[in-house]
């Protein structure tokens, strides 16, 4: 499998862009991700050339907003640089399916960034670096993390899926979608979307469902919004519960009652956190095997990302 283009801070592939001439290698992304994702690094303040060592910068609330100024040089201000910066960026990334920032950073950090007064006193950690900012206005349905969440599983997992299925997404728009491959591309993902928001499993559906008729550039538009905008929401342990109850219902008549049994109460320990998605997960691809069913077996779910990248 060819790997998957994402953008990356590029010090957190070891790269030494920092105001200091240090790097933050990141070993997860470096050592994991790395095999699968063809890393795409940029360093926006190296590149709006403020060199390396260089005069740090911090995020200042100031009268007309928060500015990104010098902390000892309080009038450097490169507010304006690192946000064109971004849109600059932010116009080349059609073939990028995710993007890896630096948290914390003035610049890279997508959200919680320490601010400060213009007193010099630290004010509230709620900021936003103004490249990410720029980068993630331009392009809402590119996933975007941080480096320091991905060590949360869930949120790791949240994230790989994504890029996984806008990668899916991205290829079909390339080999050219026809309305027959935007409904084989929908009825593969149903259950992913369903785990992650059933609002919007409905509206996709709706939406689908008029492939057929004319606008269908602007129909795929409004698919790819709607799709990165569900999973966006973090799926829980409830609605993969109910998603694992409706798989067995593919197979379950088959069933002894003993392995019912067994299923049923995996699927409850999961919903009580006792063991990890994989578990029943593995079982229902055991049953599916013995007892075959196509839509199921298609579902993007089962095998949503390879399983070198699962949590644990
Ligand atoms: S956080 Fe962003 S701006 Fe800072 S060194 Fe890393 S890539 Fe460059």
């Amino acid at each position: 499998m060819e790997k998957i283009p994402v953008g990356i801070s590029s010090c957190l592939l070891g790269e030494r862009v920092r105001f200091d001439g240090g790097h933050k290698y990141d070993r997860f992304i470096n050592r994991r991700l790395a095999d699968f994702f063809d890393f795409r690094p940029f360093c926006p303040e190296v590149a709006i050339g403020l060199g390396i060592p260089r005069e740090p910068i911090r995020l200042v609330t100031t009268a007309t907003g928060l500015r990104v100024q010098g902390v000892k040089n309080t009038a450097l201000d490169v507010t304006e640089r690192l946000v064109a910066c971004g849109g600059q960026a932010a116009r080349d990334m059609d073939a990028l399916c995710g993007y890896i920032f630096k948290a914390r950073s003035p610049s890279c950090g997508m959200a919680r960034v320490k601010t400060w007064h213009e007193s010099g006193l630290p004010g509230r950690s709620d900021g936003i670096g103004a490249y990410a900012q720029a980068v993630m206005r331009a392009r809402p349905n590119l996933p975007c993390e941080e480096e320091g969440r991905l060590n949360d599983p869930d949120l790791r997992d949240n994230f790989i899926e994504r890029v996984f299925t806008r990668y899916r997404w991205t290829r079909l728009l390339a080999r050219g979608i026809t309305p027959a491959q935007l409904v084989e591309f929908h009825s593969r993902h149903k259950l992913t979307v369903m785990a992650h928001n059933q609002a919007a499993y409905r509206r996709l559906g709706r939406l689908v469902a008029t492939a057929g008729g004319k606008g269908f550039g602007e129909l795929c538009d409004r698919y790819e919004t709607e799709l990165m905008t569900a999973l966006k929401r973090q799926a829980t342990r409830k609605s993969h519960g109910n998603v694992l109850q409706h798989l067995q219902g593919y197979f379950s008549r088959q069933l002894t009652a003993d392995d019912r049994a067994e299923l049923g109460g995996l699927i409850d320990r999961y919903r009580l956190g006792l063991v990890p998605l994989a578990a029943p997960l593995t079982l229902i691809r055991h049953h599916l095997r013995h007892y075959p069913n196509d839509w199921a077996l298609r579902q993007t779910y089962l095998d949503p990302y390879p399983p070198e990248l699962l949590p644990g």
